[in-house]
């Protein structure tokens, strides 16, 4: 330990230090159980396995108790005691909502190492995300970006990879035979007039993600789909 960092947090302290283990795992030449991850609209998680991952509901209900807190906010009177005790109250359920997702992204970065041994995921265009002005957009991709971050990590750590995969028309090709199909927002069926694939959309993208980093077969389609199993709320310890 070389270093330790005291941070406030609202109303909590932390001492934070660096520390160094020894690599653990050789990474594996040749990935049995390689799996493309595509994130769609509402932070609904695809697998190119066909597999439908959603965020807990908690996350929701906190975000909405977070949007009533701050109009409570905006409504208190400038420079008084009630204004300041609101600016704290919801400056912990704003914490609050950000160690929730951050235990939620280190619940399926776990999940996601354990099952897998070669994980793609889309390349996050860092620019996009600064300039995106929408905030809904943002939480979402700082979000997704943390859950990169953190497979990574752990895939490290047990002798798996990550890869990353150009975003670029990843939703438009289609994954059998390459060919461009272009879709709206509503559209959530890849239908290809070229080969007449038809695959749910973010599952046709999640195998494209997968097919560009090197390790699809386009044409892979699961025997049955089985829901993800993941830990429940509260549950386990996940280390940094
Ligand atoms: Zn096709």
């Amino acid at each position: 330990m070389k270093t330790c960092t005291i941070r406030r947090d609202v109303d909590r302290w932390y001492a934070c230090f660096p520390v160094e283990t020894p690599a653990t795992a050789v990474e594996t030449k040749h990935p049995k159980n390689p799996v493309g991850v595509d994130v769609g609209l509402k932070s609904l998680i695809t697998l190119s396995n066909g597999e439908k991952i959603e965020p807990p509901k908690y996350l929701r209900k906190m975000q909405k108790r977070l949007r009533r807190e701050q109009r409570r906010l905006s409504r208190k009177r400038k420079e008084s005691n009630n204004r300041d005790k609101q600016r704290i109250k919801v400056a912990r359920v704003h914490r609050k909502v950000r160690l929730q997702r951050t235990d939620f992204n280190h619940k399926l970065s776990h999940t996601l190492v354990n099952r897998f041994d070669l994980i793609a995921f889309e390349r996050l265009s860092i620019r996009n995300m600064i300039q995106n002005h929408h905030l809904a957009k943002s939480i979402a991709d700082a979000s997704w970006y943390q859950l990169q971050t953190f497979t990574s990590y752990k895939a490290e750590y047990a002798g798996k990879s990550v890869r990353f995969a150009e975003s670029r028309d990843t939703t438009t090709e289609c994954s059998r035979c390459g060919f461009p199909v272009p879709k709206n927002l509503s559209e959530r069926m890849h239908l290809c007039p070229n080969c007449e694939l038809m695959k749910d959309r973010d599952w046709n993208s999640a195998v494209n993600i997968l097919n560009r980093v090197g390790w699809g077969t386009p044409e892979s389609t699961p025997a049955k789909i089985e829901p993800l199993p993941l830990p429940q709320k509260g549950g386990g310890k996940f280390g940094r």
